[in-house]
């Protein structure tokens, strides 16, 4: 008999869970940044061995929010701890051991689902304090892949029975537009600076993949016109940059040629608008909806 099951990635903003999703994956799927809240959408990240499938959700970190973009992110990390069948909770190593997750994530209930607690980013800790560490959790480097083995068969027992949710050789779920968006975005985060990668975000206005090369248009969008010009830099160096960038990772991901197409607008406030929001995939809050 298969098992199968959802498997939550949380934890505060920064503490390695998207670099967690990629090593475990063996894809860059999630998008990494020394950035704190950059993943604003959860990625979904499958990983099938022998008759284990694990559905892994790379959840925004469970932070405070301070603006109707943030109130959507925080619904969706707590969603997603909701609904998973196990929570894997990520805490940097350095850090030591955290307070327990439903007081960090200032939940009024304990989860449901088992609770394991991750100390990741372990390359950055001297090995004198891993035996303390492997006490209270398990010990993980995305860097080094040290770890994740251990950390696959202790969640492999808590799956239940159930048969695959997908099919065994996909490594994802979501389309390669929702990626295209993602990768614009973790080059935004790695070319800007500031306040501006947070006020960035793109969509995908034309999409056409029956050609070789797969033929994308982005708009990018910024919330003022100031930072339209950061954005596109001088001489259009700026902008050249962030479009190279996420090709570079669709061909990754894709195995084959992408032609990205940018076009840069100002979108007022979109991250307080709720009409923007959802434009860009963000479900309404359920306060909104009633
Ligand atoms: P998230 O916000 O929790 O998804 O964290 P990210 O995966 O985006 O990582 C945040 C930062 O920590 C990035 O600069 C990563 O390169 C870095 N990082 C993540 N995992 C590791 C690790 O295992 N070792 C080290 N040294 N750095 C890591």
């Amino acid at each position: 008999m298969t098992h199968a099951g959802h498997v939550a990635l949380a934890g505060k903003p920064n503490v390695g869970k998207s670099s967690l999703l990629n090593a475990i994956v063996g894809e860059h799927l999630a998008l990494v940044s020394p950035k704190a809240q950059a993943t604003r959408l959860p990625v979904v990240g499958l990983r099938t061995d022998g008759e284990t499938q694990f559905v892994f959700h790379d959840l925004p970190g469970l932070l405070e929010p301070a603006y109707a973009m943030q109130e959507r992110m925080r619904a969706l990390a707590l969603d997603g701890v909701r609904r998973a069948d196990v929570i894997l909770y990520l805490h940097p190593a350095a850090e030591g051991p955290p307070p327990d997750l439903a007081t960090a994530a200032g939940l009024t209930e304990p989860p449901r689902a088992p609770v394991l607690l991750v100390h990741t980013k372990c390359d950055q800790v001297p090995s004198a304090a891993r035996p303390g560490l492997e006490q209270s959790g398990i010990i993980t480097s995305a860097e080094t892949g040290e770890g994740i083995d251990r950390l696959l068969e202790r969640v492999a027992a808590l799956l239940p029975e159930r048969e695959f949710l997908y099919p065994a050789d996909d490594l994802g779920t979501q389309p390669l537009r929702f990626f295209a968006v993602e990768f614009l975005r973790e080059a935004a985060f790695e070319h800007l600076e500031e306040e501006v990668p947070y006020s960035f975000t793109a969509e995908i206005e034309e999409f056409r993949d029956s050609t070789d090369p797969v033929y994308i248009r982005a708009i990018l969008f910024v919330e003022r016109e100031s930072q339209k010009g950061i954005l596109i830099g001088k001489g259009g160096a700026t902008i050249k940059k962030i479009g190279q960038h996420a090709r570079g990772r669709l061909e990754a991901l894709l195995g084959g040629r992408v032609y990205l197409d940018t076009q840069v607008k100002v979108l007022p406030r979109w991250r307080k608008d709720a009409t923007q929001l959802r434009r860009f995939g963000f479900p309404d809050l359920p306060t909104e909806t009633t």
